[in-house]
């Protein structure tokens, strides 16, 4: 996979998850005020609500990712491991795009551990 491809990747998800994102405001602006919901509807809808949350962080986690990802393929600096400054394994950044050390530098870590 050259850069180029691994660039359309990233910004396709991008805006995949931006659209997710709007799609799960939507869907919890339209559930009923979580006091009111408690009240009428019983604890399911409020599951829902804070699922729905849990679901926009994660999303929101990843669209950071993904921005970084891409800040790097802006300057550069894709695939290159933040501690050792070297080529991080391109069968390592095919399964995990947006690594940020290399296979050694995360042994090392988790060793450390
Ligand atoms: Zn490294």
């Amino acid at each position: 996979m050259n850069i180029n491809q691994i660039k359309d990747q990233l910004e396709e998800e991008r805006t995949k998850i931006l659209l997710e994102i709007s799609n799960l405001d939507t869907s919890v602006k339209s559930f009923p005020d979580a006091d009111i919901a408690e009240e009428f509807e019983g604890a399911d809808v409020m599951n829902n609500k804070i699922e729905r949350f849990k679901m926009r962080d994660e999303l929101e986690e990843v669209l950071k990712d993904i921005d970084i990802t891409l800040g790097k393929i802006k300057k550069n600096k894709y695939g290159l491991c933040e501690n050792c400054k070297l080529n991080i394994e391109p069968k390592r950044l095919e399964m995990y795009p947006f690594a940020k050390y290399c296979t050694k530098c995360m042994d090392n870590f988790e060793n450390e551990k």
